[in-house]
């Protein structure tokens, strides 16, 4: 333990600012495109560059659906015309029926991780929001490996046929109440795998779904983000975004 400390000072490695922060930590991620006022014409070639059907040209505006959203970075500044926004606010609650734990859980929470057939980087971001700059503990949430013990199912990944029966008993074994959260935009809609005889698509076409991270993948913050969501701690995307399927 004391080798660790010296190493931490030595190399400054820190917890980073909670995901309320205005900006991501340097090198984390680009960040995420934000919708915007464009020249008409820059709009059209925005979207015709988008190869996920993510921008939607209204006019001179340009408007992003986080739901398809594949952080290609074609569109990014300055190959690309639209300014992106380096936050860590990137979830949302998937109807308006939904809502966090009950706050006696406000500072408890049990999270269960299900990788339901994703590619393995939404996996990588996960298993860094306990390591010490992330410091998901600080918070009061908890990674546990069974869902016995869980409050919060969080979900990457389109959902293939092999995880379809594990992902309904995960979600049947965990106590009332309970929620669902869906981390990365495979796992909102199939994302780049869609559907076919492999995948099933979205989550939601297995268990419901309370909030969703968009992303591919989602950085450590933004997914911090989303439980801290769903325990009730913070607000999710400002007015005018989306991120729904
Ligand atoms: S970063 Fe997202 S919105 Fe921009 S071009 Fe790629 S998929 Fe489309
Ligand atoms: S959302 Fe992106 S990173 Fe996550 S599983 Fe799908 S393709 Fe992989």
């Amino acid at each position: 333990m004391a080798n660790w400390v010296l190493h931490s000072l030595i190399d400054g490695i820190r917890t980073e600012p909670g995901p309320d922060a205005q900006h991501l930590p340097a090198g984390a991620s680009p960040g995420r495109p934000v919708s915007q006022r464009l020249n008409t014409t820059v709009a059209a070639q925005m979207a015709a560059l988008c190869p996920s059907g993510a921008l939607a040209v209204n006019e001179d505006a340009v408007a992003v659906n986080f739901a398809h959203c594949i952080h290609c970075q074609r569109c990014r500044q300055p190959s690309g015309a639209l300014q992106w926004r380096d936050d860590a606010q990137w979830s949302q609650w998937r109807d308006s029926a939904a809502n966090p734990l009950p706050r006696r859980y406000r500072h408890s929470v049990n999270v269960r991780y299900l990788d339901a057939g994703a590619c393995g980087a939404c996996m990588g971001e996960v298993r860094q929001i306990d390591a010490p700059p992330y410091n998901l503990h600080r918070y009061g949430i908890f990674i546990t490996a069974t869902p016995r013990d869980a409050d919060v199912l969080l979900v990457a990944g389109p959902v293939t046929e092999a995880m379809r029966l594990p992902l309904r008993k995960t979600y049947e074994a965990m106590p009332e109440p309970k929620r669902v959260v869906t981390m990365g935009v495979c796992a909102i809609n199939g994302g780049v795998f869609g559907q076919s005889f492999a995948s099933i698509g979205g989550v939601g076409e297995v268990v419901p779904v309370d909030l969703v991270i968009a992303g591919c993948p989602p950085p450590p913050l933004a997914i911090v983000h989303g439980l801290l969501l769903a325990a009730g701690q913070l607000q999710g995307l400002q007015d005018g975004e989306d991120a729904r399927p």
